[in-house]
C-alpha cells in the first residue's frame, strides 16, 4: 500500500489510481531562461524518486514534465517582465535561442543526476492552440472576461478557489498581482491573467501569437498566454482532465497551483488532481536557495569544485521531500565521502548476483511507500551490509533498492577495486571484533599493523572501508 501526504486534504492517504495500475503524473518543469540551480534540481530529483517509487510498486507511470518558455513573469503573480525576454535581453539573443540553450543545459544536468526521461516534455510555445481553446471555453462558460489589456480568470466564480492553500480570497494577495498593468477594467484584484494582449506594458512583447480574443488595442487578439494556463492545457492534452498526481515546489500552493485548479475544473467540469504533492526547498542559511539571494549554485559549479552529480543525488536522498534541506559545501563533501565508502563496500561484495532477500525487500518497499520515505530506505543499506547474508544476495538486494535510489550501483561493479588480500581482510575483521568489545587499544594496534602492510581502514556507517595506500 502506497501512502501519500496530499496537500489538498493535509492527510496521509492511501493511493488509488484512477485507472488500474496506471499513474498519471505531472510535475511543473523549469522556466528555461537561465541555468537551473541545484535548488531547482532538488525538486526535479524528488519528482524522479516519486516516479521510481510508483514503478517499484508496479505502476506504469505516464510522466509529464513541461518546459515553460513563455508567459512566466518575474513575479509568479503576473507582475514584472517575462522571464524569457529578460534572458533574451541579457544575452542579446532571441527567446527561442534562450529556450534552446537552457533546455540543453537542463537536459544534460538531468542526465548527470540520473533522472529518468519523462514520457512527455511539452514546451508551452508548442501548445498555444490548446491554451487558447481552454481560455475560450472559460469565456464561454462565463469564468473569464476580456479587458483591453488581458483576458482574466474571474476568481470569485471558481468553486472554492483557495481550497488548496486554505487562504481566504481577500487574503490571497499572492494570487492577485498584475497591479503593474494598471488595468482599470479588472474586476477583482485576485483575478489572474489567462492571456496578455500585446498592449500596455506588454506592447513590445517579443513572443506573441494571434488568438480568438478581442481587444481594441491589438489586431487578431495578438498576445501571449499566462503561465498558469500552460500547465492546465498541457496536462490535459497528455494526461486527461483528471490527473492522479501533480507535483511542484511548495511556493506554488497559493498561486500557480491554486490557479491551475480553478482553470481546469471550471473549464472541464471534472476534478483536476487527486493527489497534490509539494516539495520543500533547498536552503542556504535557512533561506530558500535562489538566484536573487546570490546563493544559487549550478551543477557545473558543483562539478568545478570536484563534486560528482551522483554525490549531489545521494545528498538529496538523505532528506525527506517535505522537509527543508540545508545546503553547505561540508554537507556535500560528507555525502561524496559517504557515497564513495558505499561504492567501495559494494565492490567488496564481488560481482556474482544471488537472490533478492525478501525480508529486506519488503522492509524497503514499506519504507519508500510511506509517503516516499527514501531516507528511511537508505538507512536499510548499512543494516543489510552488516546482516548475516551471502555477499551475492546482499548485492542482488542492493541492486533492487537502487531501482529507487538511482545511484548506479551496477556501474560500480564494472569498476572493480583490486581485491583486498585475505590476510588484510582477516586483520580488519579482528579489528572489528575488538571494536565491538570496546578494546580500543587492540583495535588501534591492528590499524597500525594494517597500515604497515600498505592499507588504510576507515570506519563508516556501512562498515570498515579498506583501501590500498
Ligand atoms: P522556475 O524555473 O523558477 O520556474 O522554478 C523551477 C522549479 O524549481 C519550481 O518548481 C520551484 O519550486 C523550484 N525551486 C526553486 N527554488 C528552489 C529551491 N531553493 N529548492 C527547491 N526547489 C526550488
Ligand atoms: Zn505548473
Amino acid at each position: 500500500m502506497l501512502k501519500i501526504k496530499n496537500t489538498l486534504t493535509n492527510e496521509l492517504e492511501e493511493f488509488k489510481s484512477t485507472k488500474n495500475n496506471r499513474v498519471t503524473f505531472y510535475q511543473c518543469g523549469p522556466t528555461v531562461y537561465w541555468t537551473q540551480h541545484i535548488g531547482n534540481f532538488r525538486g526535479m530529483t524528488w519528482g524522479d524518486l516519486i516516479v521510481r517509487v510508483f514503478q517499484f510498486n508496479d505502476y506504469d507511470v505516464v510522466h509529464v514534465r513541461n518546459y515553460t518558455d513563455v508567459g512566466h513573469l518575474t513575479s509568479d503573480t503576473d507582475e514584472g517582465e517575462d522571464k524569457m525576454e529578460k534572458g533574451a535581453k541579457r544575452e542579446n539573443a532571441t527567446p527561442q535561442e534562450i529556450a534552446e540553450k537552457y533546455i540543453g543545459i537542463f537536459e544534460e544536468d538531468a542526465k548527470a543526476l540520473n533522472l529518468l526521461e519523462p514520457s512527455f516534455k511539452p514546451r508551452a510555445t508548442g501548445h498555444i492552440q490548446e491554451m487558447t481553446e481552454m481560455i475560450q471555453e472559460l469565456i464561454d462558460k462565463d469564468f473569464a472576461y476580456s479587458t483591453d489589456l488581458a483576458v482574466y480568470f474571474e476568481t470569485s466564480k471558481a468553486k472554492d478557489y483557495t481550497r488548496l492553500s486554505g487562504q481566504k480570497l481577500e487574503e490571497n494577495i499572492a494570487g492577485a498581482g498584475s497591479g503593474d498593468m494598471n488595468d482599470p477594467a479588472k474586476r477583482n484584484p485576485a483575478d489572474f491573467v489567462l492571456w496578455f494582449f500585446k498592449a500596455g506594458k506588454h506592447k513590445n512583447a517579443l513572443q506573441h501569437w494571434p488568438s480568438p480574443f478581442k481587444s481594441p488595442l491589438v489586431e487578431n487578439g495578438e498576445g501571449f498566454p499566462g503561465w498558469h494556463i500552460e500547465c492546465s492545457a498541457m496536462s490535459k492534452k497528455y494526461l486527461g482532465e483528471t490527473l492522479d498526481v501533480h507535483m511542484g515546489g511548495i511556493e506554488h500552493i497559493p498561486v500557480h497551483h491554486t490557479n491551475e485548479i480553478a482553470q481546469s475544473e471550471s473549464a472541464n467540469g471534472a476534478p483536476f488532481v487527486k493527489y497534490w504533492i509539494h516539495n520543500e526547498h533547498l536552503t542556504v542559511d535557512g533561506q530558500k536557495m535562489a538566484k536573487s539571494e546570490g546563493t544559487a549554485f549550478s551543477l557545473a559549479e558543483i562539478k568545478e569544485k570536484g563534486f560528482s552529480p551522483m554525490a549531489l543525488r545521494y545528498f538529496f536522498l538523505q532528506a525527506h521531500y517535505r522537509s527543508k534541506q540545508n545546503f553547505t559545501w561540508e554537507a556535500l563533501g560528507a555525502a561524496q565521502n559517504g557515497l564513495e565508502h558505499l561504492y567501495n563496500q559494494i565492490r567488496q561484495l564481488g560481482t556474482e548476483l544471488g537472490d533478492i532477500d525478501d525480508d529486506f525487500r519488503n522492509k524497503f518497499l514499506e519504507a519508500v511507500s510511506d509517503d516516499f520515505n527514501v531516507p528511511q530506505g537508505l538507512a536499510l543499506i548499512p543494516e543489510l551490509l552488516k546482516f548475516d547474508l551471502k555477499n551475492e544476495d546482499k548485492l542482488a538486494t542492493l541492486l533492487e533498492f537502487d531501482k529507487v535510489f538511482g545511484l548506479e550501483f551496477k556501474a560500480v561493479l564494472s569498476q572493480p577495486q583490486e581485491p583486498i588480500p585475505d590476510p588484510i581482510k582477516k586483520l580488519v575483521q579482528t579489528r572489528e571484533e575488538m571494536r565491538k568489545k570496546k578494546n580500543w587499544a587492540e583495535a588501534d594496534k591492528l590499524r597500525v599493523q594494517i597500515e604497515q602492510l600498505g592499507y588504510t581502514v576507515e570506519d563508516t556507517i556501512y562498515g570498515p572501508d579498506v583501501k590500498k595506500i
